[in-house]
């Protein structure tokens, strides 16, 4: 049995380096794998995940993944703020000045 797994899209060999740096999976935002398509004497590519659990069929841009990837950190700062009296019921509560002191102010 090949590790190869399906491609889902078959390219161009001078898109190559095109899909090489900009894109990553769309399911999990792995690198992509390529690999030539026999009998096309390496002008037809396959693409591919390179996650081996992965299922993913497409692509994200890098630069769209790495956009996603800082709202999700402002996200979750944000959730965990709001959410701070749930996620951390044992913290420390106290006055402004209390607290400037704990911090070693
Ligand atoms: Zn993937």
């Amino acid at each position: 049995m090949s590790e190869e797994k399906d491609a889902y899209e078959i390219i161009d060999r001078n898109q190559l380096d095109e899909y090489r740096e900009n894109y990553v999976c769309s399911k999990c935002w792995k690198p992509l794998g390529f690999s030539p398509v026999i009998g096309t004497n390496s002008k037809k590519w396959k693409v591919f995940c390179t996650n081996k659990n992965c299922d993913g069929r497409g692509f994200h841009r890098k630069y769209w993944v790495n956009r996603q990837r800082e709202n999700d950190i402002s996200d979750k700062i944000e959730a965990d703020f709001n959410l701070r009296d749930i996620l951390f019921p044992d913290r420390k509560k106290g006055t402004n000045e209390e607290i400037l002191k704990r911090l070693g102010f």
